[in-house]
């Protein structure tokens, strides 16, 4: 059995629900099939849920509106025959008197996340009827039903794994099954996600439950790219990553891949494909334990860093220093993504403002702090790059006068890491794809 998993631009007009629904019929094995919500919906919805919770409840109302305007666009061109025109009508019905009604509401997080998960809700739903209209023979099995994370946010891969195996049981004999990505049930008990992009960590852990043969996430590029493709004229795909390679291109910027959906695959070792809808017959990228090749693959910037320098004389010849900054982050649940050190400073980078004042506050105590917004991560990333020949000299020569704040080497055999002010980042993008990969 096989996962496929599709994402909004896949879905976002009706003649791509059609090509999405040849491309799942097209083998023989069994697939699951996850859905994401058809683009622009969960941004639609987040807005939505905003208006609501700072009590523009007219502003909400207008937004539900436009929002099942362009269902109503969609589902008139999607679907044809009068049964099953009743149908979607009734499903698109269902869901918008569930948003106005929690417009009467007052607003809770829980209503939040009620009001999110209904993007992913109505693109299956409208699929099934799809499918059903194209007399496809098909299962819904409904993620909250089986999609499950514990108190800390975390998938409970365990459980997952048994209700969505008896689940698949109930029905032995079935080719085709579908279901939401993004969408769970927290340990409450209540409508949950996966966070934004979450559909991809959905796939991959569907992927590991059923012990898949492949997990492919059907996109709108061809596979990862060695550059940002909106920033640079050139890029190729990238043909084969390791799990590792791809975990620290997709979490330092490359936009292709949830960051967290690597892990699932890597632990039962299932294979990922990046695949492009627009264009099925091109390789895409593949994603496997070992990587094929040694060298530099790609190149990826990770937006909106902050570098903060924490010195002080007192970190000379001292030990536990390092842990008592660490443990500040921790605190504060903010996650660092770089580090450098020096015997009497450390910097680290972050990429979240919001307890930034509290966390300085508590630096200031060990030393004098600076901070510099508006960084941007800058990664290289290969196999084994750390050992490959010339690589610093040839990265930067390739960035040439280009400042750069912080650099980090040696972390991993797969990723260097720079870091430089954001105005930089398309020249050092464009430069790194000439130097680096001789593209133009
Ligand atoms: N629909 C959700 C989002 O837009 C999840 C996803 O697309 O992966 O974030
Ligand atoms: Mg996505």
């Amino acid at each position: 059995m096989k996962v496929m998993k599709f994402g909004g631009t896949s879905l976002g007009q009706p003649e791509r629900m059609k090509e999405v629904t040849k491309l799942v019929t097209a083998g023989n094995e069994p697939v699951i099939v996850v859905l994401s919500a058809l683009s622009g919906t969960t941004n639609a919805l987040v807005e939505i849920g905003n208006e609501l919770a700072n009590g523009h409840r007219e502003n909400a109302k207008k937004l539900i509106a436009a929002l099942e305007e362009k269902y109503q666009v969609f589902i008139n061109s999607l679907i044809e025959k009068p049964e099953s025109v009743q149908k979607v009508q009734n499903l698109v019905a269902e869901h918008f008197e569930f948003l106005n009604i929690i417009l009467k509401i007052s607003f809770s997080e829980a209503l939040f996340k009620d009001i999110v998960a209904q993007g992913e809700l109505l693109s299956t739903r409208l699929f099934s009827i799809y499918l059903e209209e194209q007399k496809i023979d098909h299962v819904l099995i409904p993620a909250l039903e089986f999609m499950s994370i514990d108190q800390n946010n975390e998938p409970q891969i365990g459980s997952i794994k048994i209700k969505l195996n008896q689940l698949l049981q109930k029905h032995k004999h079935q080719k085709l099954f579908i279901t939401q990505g993004y969408i769970c049930r927290n340990s409450k008990g209540e409508v949950d996600n996966l966070k934004r992009g979450g559909s991809d960590y959905s796939a991959s852990l569907i992927a590991a439950s059923i012990n898949a043969s492949v997990c492919e996430i059907w996109t709108d590029i061809d596979g990862m790219h060695n550059n940002d493709p909106r920033i640079v004229n050139k890029t190729i795909p990238v043909e084969q990553l390791s799990f590792n390679e791809a975990a620290e291109l997709a979490y330092f910027g490359a936009k292709i891949l949830h960051p967290a959906s690597i892990w699932p695959a890597q632990q039962y070792n299932i294979p990922v494909k990046l695949l492009n809808t627009m264009r099925p017959s091109a390789k895409g990228t593949l994603i496997t334990e070992q990587a094929a090749s040694v060298g530099v693959k790609a190149v990826a910037a990770k937006d909106g860093i902050i570098a903060i320098k924490i010195k002080s004389s007192r970190m000379l010849l001292a030990y536990g220093f390092l842990r008592k900054i660490f443990e500040i982050f921790e605190k504060y649940h903010t996650s660092i993504d770089m580090i450098t050190t020096s015997e009497v400073a450390v910097s680290v980078t972050i990429d979240e403002e919001n307890n930034l004042p509290q966390i300085l506050k508590e630096l200031e105590t060990f030393g004098n702090v600076e901070v510099d917004k508006n960084q941007v991560i800058i990664s290289v990333v290969g196999n084994e790059i750390s050992h490959t020949p010339n690589i610093v000299k040839k990265l930067f020569d390739s960035i040439g006068n280009i400042p750069v704040r912080m650099v980090s080497y040696g972390g991993s055999k797969h990723n260097i890491s720079l870091l430089v002010p954001a105005e930089y980042k398309t020249k050092i993008l464009k430069q790194l794809n000439k130097g680096m990969f001789g593209l133009e």
